[in-house]
């Protein structure tokens, strides 16, 4: 799993006015052929080329990992990433120039001014969610997911860069890295913005007001 540490500054407030605390961002790919996309949820059947996950733990609980088992424990803000001709989406510039620095299983790297906010769709007050589980193990089923509905760009170079610099233990390069969608099991999903009579969303991130500076870049395998 790629993923990067994030500071507990960062927050998200549900709906309900639930805070929740951000723990760590990582992406899920595909990639062993440009024919193989690797996001975890399809949004009316279609797949994307990435998904970032954004784990955050309810702030009610003194730690992550307190939290992760309870009930209401986490929260999951969900992006999709779609690669098409456009041009090079530069909030991510820094973010993929390094991942050549985490080739490795195990590899970290320091990564400074990335701002989260940014590296996100324009668009978050649109949302799906649902409630579900954690997508890799221990796949527990208190997971408050919130997948947007506008997704993240990449140019085609980007979309290749995410695909193919991480190698695992047998340093092939690492693909395939999500779960194939689980059935609904009479599970409700959520929109916030259709039939809706205006804009207004409640759901709110507080991401930019705060320190967004992200200490550490993991390549945790
Ligand atoms: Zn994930």
């Amino acid at each position: 799993l790629l993923s990067l540490h994030l500071p507990p500054t960062m927050r998200m407030t549900a709906a309900d006015g639930t805070e929740y605390v951000a723990k760590q961002m990582h992406f899920h790919w595909g990639g062993e052929s440009s024919e193989i996309s690797g996001s975890e949820h399809t949004i009316d059947g279609i797949r994307y080329v990435a998904e970032v996950h954004i784990v955050h733990y309810n702030s009610k609980y003194k730690s992550y990992d307190i939290a992760q088992s309870a009930p209401d424990g986490l929260a999951v803000l969900a992006a999709l990433i779609k690669v098409e001709d456009y041009g090079e989406n530069t909030y991510y510039s820094t973010f993929i120039s390094q991942l050549n620095n985490i080739r490795y299983p195990g590899q970290s790297t320091v990564l400074s001014d990335l701002d989260i906010r940014d590296m996100l769709p324009e668009n978050v007050h649109h949302y799906y969610s649902y409630k579900g589980s954690l997508t890799t193990p221990p796949c527990t089923e208190n997971v408050y997911w919130f997948v947007l509905a506008s997704p993240i760009m990449f140019s085609r170079a980007q979309g290749w860069k995410l695909e193919n610099s991480i190698l695992d233990h047998q340093n092939k390069t690492l693909h395939n890295i999500y779960r194939m969608t689980q059935p609904l099991n009479n599970r409700v999903v959520e929109t916030n913005f259709m039939n809706l009579p205006n804009e207004r969303s409640e759901f709110q991130l507080y991401l930019t007001k705060l320190d967004n500076k992200l200490e550490n870049l993991k390549s945790l395998l």
